[in-house]
């Protein structure tokens, strides 16, 4: 079968995950392949939503990775597949899970948009995980348009008959996460609708977040802390907050983060995890934006260690 994972770093981390402790993090998706174009995304603007599924990544490939990393000596409490674009897309999903499950004792989480829930080829794929992750940012059919964008196929409709159908089939468990925008889906009075809707979600958590990364639309702002405990009290004990705005982390726009990248660049090098440090990122994400960076402006990766380090062409070593 014909894959693109070629020359893709499949396996990031692991990363300390408020919501997953140490979490060993699996990318089965070509960056910024997804179904949505979220107007908070870290990633930056989709170029072209699409919810046609693919072989991306192979399975031996991802057991294979995943092995490489716990073989040194690795911890991890979870292997998480998320990363830079939705891992539904994934048409060896199920097969991917399947052998992560046989191979390792780690538990298995699958973070997704819910865009696709709605298909049964995609909830019998997700089976095999213990924990889904699915999102849910609008409770109204404007606002879901509104802050995911998604591809025209989809609707608020679709993503809740699927994250009702997921439930009514799904043995593990269900984490739901739901993001407010200030101004966008942070409305009080529309809190009465998420409580309809969450009734036949019944997720065993639900995870209130917010946008704590530089945004693909710069305009795109977190509420107040207040707003965000209104929500997590309304919505009951199975509720809390996720957002953390991490000490020591900047949040800045994405176009003044590549800038900022760009000019460190050229003054020493840069790797992801130096990034994700300063600017509060997942490892994954950052990894992304250095890639996509280095293709556009031509710099050259030099590995040391386990690291890949990005700096322009030209220099010694
Ligand atoms: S936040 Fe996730 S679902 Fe939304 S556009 Fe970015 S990758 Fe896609």
């Amino acid at each position: 079968m014909a894959v693109e994972s070629r020359g893709r770093k499949i396996v990031y981390g692991p990363v300390p995950s408020r919501r997953l402790g140490r979490s060993l993090g699996i990318d089965l998706i070509p960056y910024k392949t997804c179904s949505f174009d979220c107007i908070y995304c870290q990633l930056g603007p989709t170029p072209k939503t699409t919810i046609r599924r693919r072989a991306y990544t192979l399975p031996e490939e991802v057991v294979s990775a995943v092995r490489g990393r716990l073989e040194k000596g690795t911890h991890a409490d979870f292997l998480t597949l998320s990363g830079s674009g939705e891992p539904t897309l994934e048409l060896n999903l199920g097969e991917i899970l399947r052998a992560l499950r046989r191979e390792f004792s780690q538990r298995i989480a699958v973070l997704t948009n819910s865009s696709l829930l709605h298909m049964k080829s995609v909830r019998e794929a997700l089976s095999s995980a213990h924990v889904v992750l699915p999102s849910l940012d609008g409770w109204k059919e404007d606002t879901f348009q509104k802050v995911n964008r998604p591809h025209p196929s989809v609707s608020l409709e679709k993503v809740l008959l699927g994250l009702k159908k997921l439930r009514g089939e799904f043995k593990g468990e269900i984490w739901l996460e739901v993001l407010l925008v200030e101004g966008i889906n942070d409305d009080p009075r529309d809190i009465p609708l998420l409580l309809a809707v969450l009734q036949d979600i019944a997720p065993d958590r639900i995870q209130i977040n917010t946008v704590t990364r530089p945004p693909s639309l710069a305009w795109v702002r977190p509420p107040k802390r207040e707003r965000l405990e209104e929500f997590a009290a309304a919505l009951g004990p199975k509720a809390e907050i996720v957002a953390s705005f991490k000490a020591g982390s900047e949040r800045i726009v994405t176009s003044e983060l590549e800038r900022r990248l760009v000019e460190t660049v050229s003054r020493r090098p840069l790797c992801a995890e130096d990034v994700a440090s300063i600017f509060g990122m997942e490892i994954s994400m950052a990894d992304s934006l250095l890639g996509r960076l280095a293709r556009e402006k031509g710099w050259m990766a030099v590995k040391v260690e386990e690291k890949t380090y990005y700096r322009p062409r030209g220099e010694s070593a």
